[in-house]
């Protein structure tokens, strides 16, 4: 029987996210069993217009050919999977929408900025076309990806952890470092997926995975404003990786304006 194509596509990213693919070790040696890969330039394999049943998808959509590779993506695949916080909320890259800066930006970072061709904003892949699953996290992890890929194949819709890190802490027997050390952990907020990566090893959650279900961010940031943050920093716990996201941009960009007004 023919084994599933499934293709890794680049766009606006660091390639975090693909190496977190290639270091899931036997989940990855397990996955090379299941499906046949097409493209994955990490990897050493390139056939940027193959035809494949899952296409997963790394980066932001920032510039303009980016944007019609997308959509090519999209025709040839017959799901689309985002892989991880660019591709799913803009990522880092988004931070630039925020106040329209794109053009100061180029000014300032690059010598000959007439060089450089972005679109005004980089967006998540949804902003553009239609996305089937969307896995969160800056990184995703292996276990993440290959769970995806097997209830993709057969059939039934992924499952979509949502809970809170904090219910991960509990599930881990990790102490509270928010209680113990008064540290502005943004557990409360974060949808699990992590395993309470960073809790575990005791520092606080910066919110890589996006936000929750049901998340209440105005008690985290009354919660944060309690701990003494000043508005910069709230805004840069609730805008950091997933600015794009709907449930942090909210609560993030009062405490935006109000913290950098004067920049
Ligand atoms: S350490 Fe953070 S994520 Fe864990 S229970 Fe406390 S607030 Fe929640
Ligand atoms: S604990 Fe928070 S910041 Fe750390 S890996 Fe998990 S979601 Fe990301």
């Amino acid at each position: 029987m023919q084994r599933p194509h499934i293709a890794v596509h680049k766009f606006s990213s660091c390639d975090g996210c693909q190496l977190a693919f290639l270091n899931a070790g036997e989940d990855l040696l397990e996955l090379a069993q299941l499906v046949d890969i097409r493209h994955f330039l990490e990897a050493g394999i390139a056939d940027e217009y193959a035809q494949v049943d899952i296409a997963f998808v790394e980066g932001s959509i920032s510039t303009s050919e980016e944007l019609t590779r997308i959509q090519r993506v999209r025709a040839n695949s017959r799901f689309v999977v985002t892989l991880g916080a660019c591709a799913t909320a803009g990522g880092l890259q988004a931070l630039r929408n925020l106040d329209d800066s794109n053009e100061a930006w180029k000014h300032a970072v690059y010598a000959q900025p007439e060089f450089i061709q972005t679109l005004d904003q980089a967006e998540p892949v949804s902003a553009h076309i239609e996305v089937d699953f969307e896995l969160w996290g800056c990184p995703v992890n292996g276990q993440q990806v290959l769970a995806a890929v097997q209830q993709l194949l057969f059939g039934v819709t992924p499952l979509d952890p949502r809970d809170k890190v904090c219910m991960e802490c509990k599930r881990q027997h990790a102490v509270c470092v928010m209680v113990t050390e008064g540290r502005p952990c943004m557990g409360p907020v974060t949808r699990t997926g992590c395993g309470a990566l960073c809790p575990r090893f005791g520092r606080d959650c910066y919110a890589c995975f996006g936000p929750a279900e049901n998340l209440n961010t105005d008690a985290m940031s009354q919660r944060l404003q309690g701990l003494g943050l000043p508005p910069s920093d709230i805004a840069r716990r609730f805008l950091f990786i997933n600015s794009h996201a709907p449930a942090f941009h909210a609560a993030g960009r009062p405490f935006y304006r109000e913290g950098f007004a004067d920049d």
